[in-house]
């Protein structure tokens, strides 16, 4: 895993802007995109501090789950993000989304891949991306969570599966309230007639866990073709 973060901070380090990402400072003599500071608080949420199924912080460790994992049945076998929707973390997955940065999920998808290493989760048999509309991946011209999927996949020497497509939800969701976002979220998500995913671990790749819809779309579609187990990583969760 410290390998594996090592290659995440070193990725983040192949250009050369004259001012951090996150917070403007100026950077001298280095190749970083972040600052030292604002590299240092890419620091790897510790998952014993999370409800085992959902990664609350709104659980008791004697308990070990939540009062809703307790009380109602989790789609999936596990949830987890590598960081909090603040700080760089989240300034790093806006600049991925957002501003045609399609390199930053080198060192984003090596952390991924060293959260999922702290976690007490099966090796999975398959990485999926969570799908975005194609109009989408026109208009961006990559689709975020599949580069951090394949990322992920080439460290786990595990392979990327799209065996999930979405046919509509043409819209950016930014700016809109959170009873909108769960109308809109993960229509049109659907398993692909192609996909073997059967008695497969699943390991599901997102760049942000807002309010969970998405991936309980998509844990939907990947059940109709009955895998073993479902598991979520995204890099921030809201
Ligand atoms: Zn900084
Ligand atoms: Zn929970």
């Amino acid at each position: 895993m410290n390998t594996l973060l090592t290659i995440g901070k070193s990725l983040l380090n192949f250009v050369y802007p004259p001012f951090c990402l996150h917070c403007q400072e100026a950077l001298h003599a280095t190749h970083s995109l972040l600052c030292a500071t604002c590299l240092e608080q890419l620091d790897l949420i510790d998952s014993s501090t999370r409800c085992p199924l959902c990664f609350s912080t709104d659980f008791n460790p004697v308990n070990l789950l939540c009062f809703d994992c307790k009380h109602t049945p989790s789609p999936f076998n596990g949830v987890a993000a590598a960081f909090d929707y603040i700080g760089p973390a989240a300034t790093l997955i806006k600049q991925l989304k957002y501003s045609d940065k399609p390199f930053l999920a080198d060192g984003c998808g090596a952390y991924l891949a060293a959260q999922f290493l702290q976690l007490d989760w099966p090796m999975p048999d398959i990485i999926v991306p969570v799908p975005i509309p194609l109009t989408r991946l026109l208009t961006r011209g990559y689709n975020q969570s599949a580069l951090l999927a394949e990322n992920v996949a080439t460290l786990l020497q595990r392979p990327t599966v799209h065996a999930l497509s979405r046919s509509s939800g043409d819209y950016s969701q930014a700016g809109l309230t959170r009873k909108q976002r769960l109308t809109l979220d993960g229509k049109g998500i659907t398993l692909r007639s192609n996909a073997s995913i059967q008695d497969k671990i699943i390991l599901l790749i997102d760049d942000v866990w807002t309010t969970g819809s998405t991936m309980r779309m998509c844990s939907e579609a990947l059940s109709e073709g009955y895998p073993s187990k479902i598991y979520c990583l995204t890099f921030c969760r809201a």
